[in-house]
């Protein structure tokens, strides 16, 4: 952890909100495949165009309680939320990086696992505009930082691969769909970004959430709902804390094998 600067955790923070308000954006209207950049944003109640100052992170549902300023429409608490959450990741990220290049990277995969956790979350969905950019962005980075070419190809073959093979060996096996074609890329990305041995740490924590999350539902529930939390909101989660302390785990790991 590196000492942080004021000026840029300032930045930091700042960026972290305007680009959960994109991530906003990004999160309504990808499932729906409307366009990212027009029209501007809309009053889902009224068609109200907004202006830049119904769009100033958190301030603006905090100055207008919440409610559209033409019909009074209550604003899903899901916008400032998403701005928050995003912030929040982003100073995280800044206090376990630094101020350096890989940081930038981390930032980027950060935003996109909070889409992804959103938008499956919400639509059961992940969308390939999101995760196969994701497999090349993560190459082309490592070519130049951490964890180096060689780990983020076998990473995307890991994550990729060898999933994909697991889930066609399943659905030969049960006739059943295991794990969706998304989550597979959404691996693939991971793997790109990370690297083969954080994936397959990924891999492992989601799994772990997974079960223990889905026997609570489940518990909860009595039967029912075995597929309330899709997979890919547990793979992002994992995701992020492999990013974040994945290197620390592993090698905390491998000390106690060796
Ligand atoms: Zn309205």
């Amino acid at each position: 952890m590196s000492t942080p600067n004021v000026i840029e955790l300032i930045i930091v923070t700042f960026m972290g909100l305007a680009i959960g308000s994109f991530l906003n954006v990004v999160i309504h209207r990808l499932p729906r495949r409307e366009s990212i950049v027009s029209p501007g944003s809309r009053c889902p109640g009224c068609g109200t165009a907004l202006g830049w100052f119904d769009n100033i992170p958190l301030l603006s549902y905090a100055v207008l309680g919440g409610r559209c300023r033409g019909c009074r429409t209550r604003i899903s608490i899901r916008y400032p939320l998403t701005e928050l959450i995003t912030a929040g990741v982003f100073i995280w990220h800044y206090l376990v990086f630094g101020w350096t290049p890989l940081l930038a990277v981390r930032l980027l995969f950060a935003a996109s696992m909070v889409a992804l956790f959103a938008i499956d979350l919400e639509h059961h969905l992940l969308p390939d505009a999101i995760t196969l950019p994701g497999i090349g962005f993560g190459l082309i980075a490592s070519l130049f930082l951490p964890p180096g070419i060689v780990d983020a190809f076998i990473g995307t073959l890991v994550g990729g691969g060898v999933l994909w093979l697991i889930g066609e060996a399943y659905y030969r096996y049960s006739g059943e769909e295991g794990l969706g074609g998304g989550d597979v890329k959404m691996l693939g990305m991971i793997g790109a970004v990370l690297g083969w041995k954080l994936v397959l740490l990924t891999m492992m924590l989601s799994s772990i959430a997974g079960s223990v999350i889905g026997v609570a539902v489940i518990a909860w529930h009595r039967g029912g709902l075995k597929r309330a939390l899709p997979f890919g909101t547990f793979l992002a989660l994992a995701a992020l804390a492999a990013s974040l302390y994945g290197e620390q785990i592993v090698t905390w790991y491998a000390g106690r094998l060796g």
